[in-house]
């Protein structure tokens, strides 16, 4: 069994104003992140995924037809986590590796926001490390995530629309570049390419 105590915010709610409203967040980790967490406890209840990890579970799901609910679930709470961890109001800064693979920053913004703009309907954009060692930006649609496909994650930006609508309705383009120049908490970030 999880519990939202177990994804805590790294930040408190009113941190990433005026950026990421308090109701935004309020919504997004205590109402959309706590019951994609209720519905992986009820779903694997009494099931082989019961007693496994959070990255298990997602990774046997990924494979088993019969486990896709569970497979969404988990790795909401899994993407989720991840990209609340992605967030901080201290100014940080970008690691010299992603400077020096996307030959400078404004490259990197230019391309994470051109995947992150383009995904169709709900989703996820990512900053991948591949089995090459490579760093690459892409997306994952819907529940999807990179640790399913054997690729490490860096960092994401969530473009569903529940993770911008209050703030930017429509406005997915503005929240990526709000997020991108404003609220990336680098130092994550940079521990996740060290790993
Ligand atoms: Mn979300």
């Amino acid at each position: 069994m999880y519990s939202l105590n177990q994804f805590p915010l790294p930040f408190s709610t009113k941190d990433l104003e005026p950026y990421m409203s308090e109701r935004t967040i309020n919504f997004h980790h205590g109402k959309h992140l706590a019951t994609y967490i209720k519905n992986l406890n009820d779903l694997s209840e009494g099931t082989k995924y019961a007693d496994l990890s959070l990255n298990e579970i997602i990774i046997k799901s990924a494979n088993d037809e019969s486990a896709k609910k569970i497979f969404n679930n988990a790795a909401q709470v899994y993407n989720h986590s991840f990209f609340f961890n992605c967030l901080s109001k201290e100014k940080t800064t970008m690691p010299e590796e992603i400077i020096n693979s996307f030959g400078n920053a404004d490259n990197f913004f230019e391309q994470f926001k051109s995947v992150a703009a383009s995904v169709f309907g709900s989703g996820w954009a990512w900053l991948i490390r591949d089995s090459n060692n490579e760093l690459k930006i892409i997306s994952t649609a819907n529940a999807d995530t990179p640790i399913a496909h054997n690729l490490k994650p860096v960092m994401t930006i969530d473009v569903w629309e529940h993770a911008y609508y209050l703030d930017y309705q429509n406005r997915r383009t503005d929240f990526i570049d709000s997020v991108l120049k404003n609220i990336i908490n680098w130092n994550f970030i940079k521990e996740n390419l060290e790993k």
